[in-house]
């Protein structure tokens, strides 16, 4: 018997809690959401410590994020709802309840359906969502080293009542790296929705839901960045699997990923909707949306990454594959396209150019230092010039990226090169002497060629040394080609 494994008896569906960062206050007092960094249980107030008493108000702003993100991910706006509260006990939760918003029981979340579209190798795929609704966050709970060995828990409240919207999605992801894909994706989404920056730490958090079809489902609570999600859905799959072929029974139950022994750990069995005791939030008046209002901010919301992606292959000219890349983060997009309008007379050549310098040495130099594009002083007008320089002939490829780490600390690439003396060598009789030099000095290499062609870029190579990467490749190549044919 051939047993067929197929991802699709794979269910996992995805919790994203994220922080609307960009708001300056907290969801229910006018205490500062900037808490990072800041002394512990400084930025609190009698409403978001929960004191008696104390009455909760709703910050419009956060209406209007939350409005943004619906609109950008097709979710149905529900035009009037109130909050509920969830009930639980833990120390992070000093009212012993979340405000939070609940669908069921007269209630409605904020927004209902939605999508978003992940690309696969087998085509486009579609991931539904069920629903999208604002909730507060809780306080951060503060162990000395792990969780286990430390000898106390702190507990800092400046976190509490920061602004959360919640993302739920329903059970269509079918493997690990459809969740990362969905993930990036719609970080990118809340990125061009300008509410949250999703690179500060702790501004994202994730519960995954994971089950084999025909089994139980296990929730692995409060992962902390999309590359954890897919490493824990994945060991969590290894595990439910190992526990069905050894036919032991599976069972509901919540479980802890634990990222430095990179394993997921029972916490508890899970526990049933009926124990938080929703109910309706009494202290908050009801929210009605007016249709003009919903209407205004449409209208205010830019382009998604999807529609850009579109206009860059048609204006621009690019391929689907360089605009997607492009698009993903929305300063880079920026910064092309500042770039490609700074001069009238582009020609597609150019704006492919730009495209490559920008995803490729720019990108990379900005992952291995870890950080932004908006966080350094290159230019846009720079990569321009860069690319004229080259185009023109008057620096050689090689040289360009040499001096790529130099213009990202703002230097401005004519000064690096009149500093560093680096122009491309083009005059042939200078290049005739270091070529003749070359082959001379390898007569190895020169064997080696006339049965292995490709032996000609190592001399290729030597030249470039001599030269200190100035030396012209396309006239290097043809002298060094008629001297061996001599
Ligand atoms: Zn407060
Ligand atoms: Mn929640």
């Amino acid at each position: 018997m051939i047993i067929v494994t197929s991802h699709d008896n794979i269910i996992i569906g995805l919790e994203i809690h994220v922080q609307l960062t960009k708001l300056k206050t907290k969801l229910f007092c006018s205490c500062s959401s900037k808490y990072r960094g800041a002394e512990p249980n400084t930025y609190v107030c009698p409403i978001c410590i929960g004191l008696p008493g104390s009455l909760p108000v709703l910050n419009e702003k956060a209406v209007e994020f939350a409005m943004k993100l619906a609109i950008a991910l097709g979710c149905k706006i529900n035009k009037s709802m109130y909050f509920f509260r969830k009930n639980y006990f833990y120390p992070d939760l000093p009212k012993g309840f979340q405000i939070t918003q609940y669908n069921k029981a007269g209630g409605k979340a904020f927004g209902d359906g939605g999508k978003v579209i992940i690309k696969k190798k087998s085509g486009k795929k579609e991931i539904l969502l069920n629903r999208i609704h604002i909730e507060e966050d809780p306080g951060r709970l503060v162990h000395k080293g792990s969780i286990v060995s430390s000898p106390y828990t702190l507990v800092d409240y400046n976190r509490s009542g920061v602004c959360l919207i919640e993302i739920v999605t329903e059970p269509v992801i079918n493997s690990p790296e459809e969740a990362r894909e969905f993930l990036n994706q719609l970080k990118s989404i809340i990125q061009y929705c300008g509410i949250a920056d999703l690179d500060l730490e702790g501004s994202v958090r994730v519960d995954a839901n994971i089950s084999i079809k025909g089994h139980a489902r296990s929730e692995i609570k409060n992962i902390n960045s999309f590359k954890e999600v897919q490493r824990a859905l994945k060991w969590e799959i290894r595990r439910q699997k190992n526990f069905i072929k050894r036919n032991k029974l599976l069972k509901q139950e919540t479980r802890h990923w634990d990222d430095s022994r990179r394993v997921t750990v029972g916490l508890r069995s899970k526990e049933f909707e009926k124990d938080y005791r929703y109910f309706p939030e009494q202290d908050l008046v009801p929210i009605e949306l007016k249709k003009s209002y919903i209407e205004k901010i449409k209208n205010y919301l830019p382009e998604m990454p999807n529609a850009r992606m579109k206009r860059f292959q048609n204006q621009y000219g690019l391929s689907e594959f360089d605009s997607e890349i492009l698009v993903m983060d929305k300063d880079i997009a920026d910064f092309y396209e500042e770039a490609v309008n700074s001069e009238k007379d582009f020609e597609s050549k150019e704006y492919k150019l730009l495209c490559n310098w920008l995803k490729g040495d720019i990108s990379r130099w900005l992952n291995l230092q870890n950080k932004k594009i908006t966080d350094t002083d290159l230019t846009p007008i720079q990569v321009v010039n860069l690319v004229k320089l080259i185009e023109e002939g008057r620096i050689t490829g090689k040289i360009a990226k040499s001096v790529i780490g130099d213009m990202m600390l703002g230097t401005p690439i004519k000064k690096i090169l009149k500093q560093q003396g680096k122009k491309r060598i083009a005059d042939e009789e200078k290049l005739s002497s270091i070529c003749k030099k070359v082959i001379q000095e390898n007569s190895e290499i020169i064997k080696d060629y006339k049965t292995n062609p490709r032996a000609l870029e190592a001399l290729i190579g030597k030249c470039m040394k001599e030269t200190h990467g100035q030396a012209d490749p396309k006239i290097t190549r043809k002298l060094l080609l008629e001297y061996i044919e001599k």
